[in-house]
């Protein structure tokens, strides 16, 4: 019997490639870079399955260009970019790695939050330019985490790892998202609020909220001028949930103290983009589950959700279930 035919658009560690062997039939897109748009494009009608390491948009044409796709394994826990009514349609299976990730992208936002609040692309600028002269009451001061208040918006897995950490730093939680969490107020001593008032009374606001229509653009220009003037917004969430236009005047025109960014409206992010000019904006490219760990756990999960719907059973991280009615 053939291997089920699968597709991976680059490829993975070795601990989710070790799970994969001589279970299905691989063919990999690409080492390293993005994928030919052609070559999905004439291999989509043979795939049984796919490994997806990257946001490539998954509409309704591409799940009937895949007729014979079972299931579209994500290495990502964020599915965005998958229209899931239409993969449930179709009769294929979407997973996704959350849990994982969890902990490195909670670090992410604290480094983004320590590097905006205590200058650190300024500072580090002057140092490495010389001007680092003398030793001055004044020069290179930021602004405290200890005693200030984080609103998180969006009180999932992420958002709770970066409540968890903001405590140790000393910080009061107050949280907002689709769902108040009662279960968690008390561990993290958190207090929900709506939006607009988490906005006014945070020092630093931290975005966790998953992408979807509701979130798209939930921060614009509005948003921004209802922050405090020495607030600090953090974005680890997904590029398209902020204005980033009105990101970028807030930031250069005071609204707001500045901002930690890890992901864009558009990545990779082209050098004409104007936020890499401000530099009280700090900005990384997409890195948030970028630690060794994380890694590995997206491959094994990514791997195992695979094998799993593939050979007939329901996978741990099914993010469509509607689908097992159709299959
Ligand atoms: P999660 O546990 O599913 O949490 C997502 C949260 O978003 C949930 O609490 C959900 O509310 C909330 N939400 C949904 N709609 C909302 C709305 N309209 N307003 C406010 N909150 C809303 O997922 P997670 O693991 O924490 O990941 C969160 C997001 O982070 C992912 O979707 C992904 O886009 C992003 N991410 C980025 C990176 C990176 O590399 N930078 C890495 C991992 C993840 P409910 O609790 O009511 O469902």
């Amino acid at each position: 019997m053939p291997l089920p035919k699968v597709f991976m658009t680059q490829k993975i560690q070795e601990a989710g490639m070790s799970i994969l062997k001589d279970k299905v039939d691989i063919t990999l897109w690409s080492d390293e870079g993005r994928p030919d748009p052609r070559t999905v494009k004439r291999d989509l009608p043979h795939a049984e399955g796919l490994i997806m390491t990257m946001g490539i948009p998954m509409d309704r044409e591409f799940f009937k260009r895949a007729a014979k796709l079972r299931v579209a394994s994500l290495y990502s826990v964020g599915y965005d970019n998958v229209d899931i009514a239409a993969a449930t349609e179709s009769g294929v299976m979407v997973t996704n790695t959350p849990g994982v990730l969890t902990d490195a992208t909670a670090d992410t936002a604290l480094m983004l939050m320590l590097m905006a609040a205590r200058k650190a692309r300024e500072n580090e600028r002057i140092m490495r330019e010389g001007g680092w002269t003398h030793w001055s009451p004044n020069q290179f001061v930021g602004k405290d985490l200890f005693g200030s208040v984080l609103g998180i918006v969006g009180f999932g897995e992420i958002g709770r790892a970066v409540a968890k950490r903001a405590l140790g730093f000393g910080m009061k939680i107050i949280y907002t998202g689709r769902t108040r969490k009662p279960e968690y107020e008390e561990k993290l001593c958190a207090e929900y609020l709506p939006l607009d008032e988490l906005l006014r009374r945070s020092d630093f606001v931290s975005l966790n909220c998953a992408l979807t229509k509701e979130t798209t653009g939930l921060i614009g220009e509005r948003e921004l001028r209802m922050m405090k003037k020495d607030a600090v917004l953090i974005n680890t969430a997904r590029g398209a949930v902020v204005d980033q236009r009105a990101l970028y005047s807030a930031c250069s025109e005071g609204w707001i103290w500045g901002a930690g960014l890890d992901v864009y409206e558009k990545e990779p992010v082209p050098m004409d983009e104007p936020l890499l000019g401000l530099e009280n904006v700090v900005m990384m490219p997409h890195i948030g589950s970028a630690a060794v760990s994380s890694r590995e756990g997206m491959a094994r999960l990514a791997a195992q959700n695979l094998v799993e719907a593939i050979e007939g059973r329901i996978p741990p991280n099914l993010v469509n279930p509607d689908v097992l009615k159709r299959i």
